[in-house]
């Protein structure tokens, strides 16, 4: 008989039959608040009745338009939509399946436009698993570990860690900054340097937000030197941190933004977006895919759109994003081993360390299992696996804050004890 590969590592033992809005209920009917979505997919919540009738519509109407086949409405829709909420100026979009195929696109591009090889990421950065995203990634050594030669001409640079490093956010980005100028004079002339890539909030590697003097500085120094910037929405887009892009928080542009997860509600789609001029620069034909734009996945992201905007739910990930930090701040007030409460919206981590500071890992996994054990879904992230994160679908409510907030105290009562 056959079995799933255990390459596949599952966070919780949870066997999903269905769900509906912020709840997951398994094969017994057992109810779990979820706040994982999927891996910050399932904005709209599970199976919101508006998106599940605009993908239904579109099942029985066209499936597959393979876009470098035949256009499709549904993309086209899509793209002046989504030319609503985007970047001033970033107009010219293209579609692929998932986030670590639009980091690679991402990646074709800047090369072709810039005529340079180079990409500076940040360490402790995840973009994906394939062998491109997958060479930009060092969220944790188990994404590359025997699986290397990765793809070349990719650079790392620190990321700004104030807590890791027991300093000010102040201190953190001029010590980053300065690394990065470094990076330039050393490793990565500006003339070798396509592009530099980067989280609006670190995910995988922890869940820290990027300071916006941090990213104000990338894009000063980006527009110095003709480096392009690329963000990484894949994580953080479609108002996952309370405003609609995470980089809104620092009010900078970037050069070539991409998105994913959030997108579509739990349909395969990822977006590049770049202004008309840098787009122009792309050899026609070098990117897409046969399933890229996906009709069924454009209806549902069209539907995500109009949830989105029809509920409030930017100002909803804000509020309950607040609330949420406050209620952890407060469990983490009880319990020492809790050293470091942060996010951004609705992509709050708490980080699991000894006073020392050393990553408490063990107090953290314990933690993440009993909070499954008493109904509450969550991820753990950081190269050591100690920051337990929270990232529920945008729709939460006060009261299911307030339930996770109580199921999370207890969880961790659980995990010390
Ligand atoms: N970029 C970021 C910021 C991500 O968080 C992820 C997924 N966690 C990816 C890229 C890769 O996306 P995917 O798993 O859809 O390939």
């Amino acid at each position: 008989m056959a079995e799933l590969s255990p390459v596949l590592k599952q966070a919780t033992p949870v066997l999903a039959a269905r769900g509906e809005g912020v709840y997951l209920y398994d094969e017994q009917d057992r109810r779990y608040l979820d706040f994982t979505a999927g891996i910050g997919v399932t904005s709209t919540g599970h199976c919101h009745p508006r998106v599940v009738e605009a993908a239904q519509r579109q099942v029985g109407t066209l499936i597959h338009g393979q876009y470098t086949t035949v256009m499709h409405r549904p993309l086209l829709r899509l793209t002046e939509r989504l030319g609503e909420v985007l970047p001033t100026g970033l107009d010219r979009l293209f579609y692929v399946n998932s986030g670590s195929e639009a980091v690679e696109a991402a990646v074709r591009l800047a090369r072709q436009a810039t005529g340079r090889q180079n990409i500076v990421a940040f360490q402790g950065g995840f973009h994906g698993r394939t062998m491109g995203a997958g060479a930009l990634t060092t969220s944790g050594v188990k994404v590359r570990a025997g699986i290397g030669p990765m793809m070349p001409g990719v650079v790392f640079t620190p990321f700004p860690e104030a807590y890791r490093h027991r300093t000010s956010e102040a201190e953190a980005v001029r010590s980053a900054l300065a690394e990065f100028d470094q990076l330039l004079v050393t490793v990565s002339s500006p003339r070798d340097t396509a592009a530099i890539i980067i989280e609006p909030v670190l995910g995988e590697g922890g869940y820290l937000p990027a300071p916006p003097a941090f990213l104000a500085g990338l894009r000063e120094r980006a527009d110095r030197h003709a480096i392009l910037l690329i963000v990484d929405e894949v994580q953080t887009g479609v108002g996952r941190t309370g405003r609609f892009w995470g980089h809104d928080h620092a009010g900078i542009r970037p050069d070539i933004l991409i998105t994913a997860k959030g997108l579509a509600s739990g349909f395969p789609l990822s977006a590049i977006a770049a202004p008309e001029e840098l787009m122009g620069q792309a050899w026609p034909g070098s990117q897409g895919g046969t399933y890229g734009g996906n009709a069924v996945a454009a209806a549902a992201a069209l539907a995500t759109l109009d949830v989105v905007r029809d509920e409030n739910l930017v100002e909803n990930a804000a509020e309950q994003g607040a609330r949420l930090q406050e209620g952890l701040r407060k469990v983490a007030a009880e319990h020492p081993v809790i050293g470091d409460v942060r996010g951004l919206g609705l992509m709050v981590g708490n980080e699991f360390s000894t006073p020392d500071g050393t990553p408490d890992t063990a107090t953290a996994t314990r933690a993440h299992q009993a909070a499954a054990e008493r109904g509450l879904l969550l991820l753990t992230c950081g190269p050591h696996g100690n920051v337990v994160r929270m990232i529920p679908p945008l729709i939460v409510t006060a009261e299911q804050v307030d339930d996770a907030v109580g199921l999370w105290a207890e969880a961790v009562r659980d995990a010390v004890n």
